[in-house]
């Protein structure tokens, strides 16, 4: 691999509102922690109310009718979104520089991510001019046709575990559509979305189309919710905000929300499983991004038959988890993202310990700087542990042990999420009855977390409104307008 660049000059740290940089109006900055090190990386421009106000202001003028963007030709929207994918790809390796350094994640991670960005912005430019209505038959002399008309100014709130993918799930669909944008980025990761921001203006997206609010979500991101003038908020985060932003939508304009939110998504092994492979994907599963992944595989439910040596088999494969410098290639673990979310994952432990969980491996620090975990497994874990029930987002497997296949399926959807959830047999009886059963946006079987642009992605229950990527996401930012034409005369 090569040399990656450790120290990527910060270029923009201000707020991104009509396609320049500006102060915020307190003139109050917050600073960006490295999470290796838990040094300052720099200070960023703090927005709040006044600046979302100016943000959803050039927004809104940016959608009015007649606008350049609003007269632009779908498929010169599609033009921008490829040439938006092509900077990305030009500047791949400094944004996975700037991801790495602002999140932790092992640069060859970032890579992914970008990556998987650039895939994201592309697929939906070839949607921008494939958006189309129906005409319908209707009684009597008239003509009737529909028309998906974009929502208007759609204000995006991200989290941190994936900021330049979140970037892209989120912008990909709305610019596809022909929206306009205010994104608040999550405080603790806004470098590479506000970098996005410069390339959005360099690919030749008019003023206002995309505005971006760097700042905290009690301030910045509730202005977001609150606002009049936002015609729909978008939310990726934790359940109980997507609460608080669900219910400022209703209060406010009761504008269009869609939200992905936590999970607690199990995957259930059987005694046919080939235990090696089962095992690297439940270890993956679970692993990945350190554990901060909505979608984790964090109930692991596996058969009696196979237990024990599955349990052992996790525990190498956790204890074989390379930590430490995400620089360094081969590093498959970084630290977690701040200090609030170590000491959260760390009381977790400590519940699963004193709730009579078996801790097989991990369950400590890495090391003495950075917010770094081991990669911890317990095994012997019951449905009303704690660590069973609740969102850990953090690298901790937890293995629970079951037998009865109907059984199974019931433990598995005792819970208040419903984002994701796998299985794992060769009996094609039983994967069906599973991926029929199971209550989760998104089912795997055999495999675990394979998501591409093209797949819907979203949750039941407690996990989410509505569904991000694939066409399905075109449905949230568009409103269905339907015209009904008296003509003279009909006919079939
Ligand atoms: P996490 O626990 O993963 O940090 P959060 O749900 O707290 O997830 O945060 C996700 C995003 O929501 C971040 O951009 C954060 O700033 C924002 N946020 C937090 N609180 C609020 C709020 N009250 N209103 C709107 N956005 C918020």
């Amino acid at each position: 691999m090569e040399e990656p660049n450790r120290k990527p000059v910060i270029k923009y740290t201000q707020l991104f509102i009509n396609n320049e940089w500006v102060n915020s109006v307190s003139g109050k900055t917050f600073p960006t922690i490295n999470p290796c090190t838990e040094e300052k990386i720099c200070d960023v421009q703090e927005g709040d109310k006044m600046d979302v106000d100016l943000a959803v202001a050039a927004a809104k003028d940016a959608f009015k009718r007649g606008s350049a963007w609003r007269k632009m030709d779908a498929s010169n929207r599609g033009r921008l979104l490829a040439k938006l994918a092509d900077l990305m790809e030009r500047d791949l390796k400094y944004l996975a520089s700037l991801e790495t350094l602002d999140n932790g994640k092992p640069y060859t991670d970032s890579i992914g991510d970008i990556e998987a960005s650039i895939q994201t912005f592309r697929y939906y430019a070839g949607w921008a001019d494939k958006i189309t209505g129906q005409t319908i038959p209707v009684d009597g002399d008239f003509f009737t046709y529909t028309k998906h008309e974009p929502v208007g100014v759609c204000g995006q709130i991200i989290p941190w575990n994936y900021p330049v993918m979140m970037v892209a799930w989120k912008w990909g669909p709305a610019l596809a559509c022909g929206n306009t944008v205010v994104m608040k980025p999550a405080e603790q990761t806004p470098l590479t979305a506000l970098y996005c921001g410069a390339l959005i203006k360099e690919a030749g997206f008019p003023p206002g189309v995309v505005n971006i609010v760097t700042g905290y979500g009690p301030t910045a991101g509730a202005a977001v919710a609150e606002h009049l003038d936002v015609d729909k908020v978008a939310f990726t985060g934790s359940t109980e905000i997507g609460k608080v932003v669900m219910r400022a939508a209703s209060e406010s304009n009761m504008k269009r929300v869609s939200l992905e939110l936590g999970g607690k998504s199990p995957f259930v092994i059987f005694q046919d499983a080939d235990v090696d492979d089962a095992v690297q994907w439940a270890h993956s599963g679970i692993m990945n991004n350190h554990g901060q992944n909505c979608c984790a595989a964090s109930r692991t439910f596996v058969h009696a038959d196979i237990y024990d040596e599955f349990v052992a088999k996790s525990k190498t494969a956790a204890e074989n988890r390379t930590i430490g410098d995400p620089w360094e290639a081969g590093t498959m673990q970084g630290p977690q993202i701040d200090e609030a979310q170590f000491k959260k994952i760390m009381e977790m432990i400590e519940s699963g310990k004193q709730q009579g969980a078996k801790l097989e491996c991990g369950g400590v620090r890495f090391g003495e700087k950075g917010y770094f975990i081991k990669p911890t497994v317990f095994s012997n874990a019951t449905d009303e542990m704690r660590i069973t029930k609740e969102e850990i987002f953090g690298p901790v497997q937890t293995i629970i042990k079951f037998t009865d296949v109907e059984e199974a399926i019931e433990r598995a959807n005792a819970t208040t999420y419903g984002l994701a959830a796998g299985v794992y047999t060769k009996d094609i009886n039983r994967a069906f009855t599973f991926a029929d059963g199971l209550k989760g946006g998104n089912v795997w079987v055999n495999c675990y977390d394979v998501i591409s642009p093209n797949q819907p992605f979203g949750g039941f229950k407690q996990s989410g409104h509505g569904r991000e990527l694939g066409e399905y996401a075109l449905k949230e930012y568009t409103e269905v307008k339907c015209v009904t034409i008296k003509i003279p005369q009909k006919n079939s």
